[in-house]
Order: C-alpha cells, then structure tokens, then sequence
C-alpha cells in the first residue's frame, strides 16, 4: 500500500457520519451525490497473489520487498461478515470476493458458508483459476453460486508471459472444467487485452469457447494504480474487438441483464453462445456504477480509482454498534461523486492511485 494515500482517520469518518440522526431514519434506496444506488460490493479477500499479470502486479513493483498486508491487518471472516449483512440492509443484493487471489486466502470456504447465509444475496468469486481445479468442490459445496475466471491467452507461451511466473495454461483448463463439473455457471472468462501483447489471443479464445456455453469477456486494458505503465495507446478498445470478431463469427447485440451492467453483450449469428466487452475506458459506465469495495484491510473505496478509502475497520474494532456502523457507510455512499472514467483524458497524473490487487478489481 502507497504510504501517502490519505485514508480517512476514524474520528474523522465518525464525525461524518453524525450528520445522520439514527440507522432507523436512513433513506431506501440509499443514493449518492449522482442517485446512484448502492447495490454490487466487492470484497478483497487478500492483497496477495501467486501470478505477477504485467497489467496488474508487475514484479518491478511487486518484487521481494514489496510489504504486503499482516495477518492482523486483515479483516477476519466474523468481521467481513458482520460487515456484509449491514451491507445487504443498504440495499446491497450482490458480493463478488476478490483480490489478490482470493482462493489463496486460508479457510475462504469458511467466508463463503458465512456470506451464504445471507438473505436475498448473489454470491460470486473473480480467480485467476491457479488452485480451481481443487477447490471447484468445496466452494460449491460452501454455497459460492457462480465464478469468473481470469484468462487473457490460450497459448501457453503467451499465458505463461502474461502472468510472469512460467503457470502453465493447463491448469487454468482444469480449473475451469472442474467448475462447470460441479455446477458454478454460468462461468465468466474475463481477458485483458493489452496491444501489442496479447491482441492476437483474442479470436483464439472466442474458437476456444465457443459453445462451450462459458461466456467470455474482453476488458479493455485500464489505468489502476500507478505501476503498470498504462498508456492510452496501449487500450484496444471494445468497438475494434467485436469488429474483428465480428468479421469471424457473425455478431448481433443482445440487451443487458439488467440495468447497469457493465459489460455490452453480444450473441453469435449462428446461436452457439456470446461473447461480451467491457469498455470501461473508451465507454465510461459511471452513470450507472452500483458499486462500493472493501479492501483486504478494512477501507472502503468508492471507486476503483480512488485515491483514498474510509477507515471503516477503525470503527469495527473499536467496538462501534451496527448502528453506527450502518450510519458510516451510509455517509461514505451518500457523500460519493465518483465518475473517474468519465472525465479520464491520456495524461490524468497516478501517482495517488491505490492498485487494482489491494482495492480488490
Ligand atoms: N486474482 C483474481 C483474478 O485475476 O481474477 C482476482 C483479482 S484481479 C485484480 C480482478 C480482475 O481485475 C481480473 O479479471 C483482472 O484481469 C482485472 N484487472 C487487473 N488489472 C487490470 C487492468 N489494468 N485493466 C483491466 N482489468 C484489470
Ligand atoms: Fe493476480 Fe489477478 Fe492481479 Fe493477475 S490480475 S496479478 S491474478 S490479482
Ligand atoms: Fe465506478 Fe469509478 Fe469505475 Fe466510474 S471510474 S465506473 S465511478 S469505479
């Protein structure tokens, strides 16, 4: 973690967060500055990962003597899920766990049987699938419904380039396989595409998946945190990626599943599945971001691109009632104005921004 992100200190939050009488009176459905409701969160289970995505945790600035978080420092499953159950009684309907790598977090079956028991929740995982095709089982068997995947090549060279540490392809294939054996679908294969790097794994991974009934989704290279050297020349954007596939496989638009889903969806002509992109740079969705995090160490960010979080683990371990905390992520939400995509131009300065591994993307 960057020492000079400002986090909110916790008597500063807690002073905010009096400008609400009680928990009682909060308004339903809970808007931000933009009348955004708050209905997605993602947890960050751990800010440690196995791979070293050039994208993401490139080992120039993840290398040995990068300190990551403490065992004490991290929230632990009681309070992640105390903390999720307030969550849900703000309207949020949807947790996706996260990281890092969540699945190398320690017990994270425990986590999930925890969250799964709470009402009216859709519960999902983002894993770079390394240890899937052991886990598949007792994450199922924990209550986890469905799972994205992170696969940006289906060469093996170019996969074992892109995650930096020689993990072969095969494993990912495995881990994969194992989920849809055990029922976690509809599975998501989510690719970075970066030019120049792996532009040329896209129409192999639309052969490789089609009909498969997974559904893979192209997103556009981003400019999280401050260390994997992002430039916008290096962004293929989400109209060129379903105009070449298009050339190959008849494409037509299908409508979102709901409303504000970030990816567009399109359907194969010939009926054998879709494909989706998620243009978060050339096509800002902020308009409609339901979204709030809570990093592995207990700050909540309003947005992937903040440059601060709220110190809501201060407040938990200081023995603070639900109310007051029910109080204080009410006011972090509602004194959200977060649209940093929309007003994103090529020389936006980064040196404050947190990275993608610790806020959880
Ligand atoms: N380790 C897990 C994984 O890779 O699926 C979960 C955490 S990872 C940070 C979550 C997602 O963020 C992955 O799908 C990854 O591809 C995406 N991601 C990371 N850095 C990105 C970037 N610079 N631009 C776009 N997506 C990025
Ligand atoms: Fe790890 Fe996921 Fe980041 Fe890759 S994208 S380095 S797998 S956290
Ligand atoms: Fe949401 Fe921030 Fe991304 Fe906009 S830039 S979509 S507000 S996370």
């Amino acid at each position: 973690m960057k020492k000079t992100m400002s986090l909110l200190d916790a008597s500063e939050f807690a002073q905010r967060q009096f400008r609400q009488t009680s928990s009682a009176t909060l308004p339903n459905p809970l808007l931000d500055q933009r009348q955004r409701p708050l209905r997605d969160l993602r947890i960050s289970v751990t800010d440690r990962c196995n791979f070293r995505c050039m994208y993401c945790m490139p080992k120039s600035a993840f290398g040995r003597d990068h300190a990551f978080l403490s065992h004490s420092e991290v929230l632990r499953f009681e309070e992640i899920t105390r903390l999720a159950k307030l969550f849900a009684r703000l309207g949020v309907r949807k947790i996706r766990l996260t990281g890092g790598e969540p699945l190398l977090r320690k017990n994270i079956e425990r986590l999930i049987e925890m969250l799964a028991t709470i009402d009216g929740i859709d519960l999902t995982l983002t894993t770079n699938a390394s240890i899937l095709a052991e886990k598949a089982p007792s994450l199922r068997d924990a209550g986890l419904q469905r799972i994205t995947v992170s696969l940006d090549a289906i060469d093996d060279a170019m996969f074992r380039r892109m995650n930096d540490v020689d993990f072969p392809l095969a494993r990912v294939l495995d881990g994969i396989d194992a989920a849809a054996r055990v029922g976690l679908t509809p599975i998501k294969i989510n690719a970075v595409v970066k030019r120049s790097i792996n532009e040329s794994a896209i129409l192999p991974l639309v052969r490789h998946f089609k009909g498969s009934g997974h559904i893979v989704r192209f997103i556009e290279f981003m400019d999280v945190g401050a260390t994997n050297g992002w430039r916008m020349d290096d962004v293929i954007s989400a109209a060129e990626i379903v105009a070449l596939i298009n050339a190959e496989f008849p494409l037509e638009p299908v409508d979102p599943n709901y409303h504000g889903e970030v990816a567009e969806r399109w359907r194969f002509k010939d009926g054998s599945g879709e494909i989706g992109v998620i243009a978060s740079v050339t096509q800002a969705f902020c308009r409609d971001c339901t979204r709030m995090r809570l990093s592995a160490n207990g700050q909540l960010f309003t947005c992937l691109f903040a440059d601060h979080g709220y110190d809501i683990r201060a407040l938990l371990r200081s023995d603070a009632d639900d109310d007051t905390l029910l109080r204080a992520i009410a006011a972090a939400w509602q004194s959200r104005d977060d649209n940093y995509s929309e007003r994103r131009t090529a020389n936006t300065p980064r040196a404050q921004r947190i990275e993608m591994s610790y806020i959880g993307g």
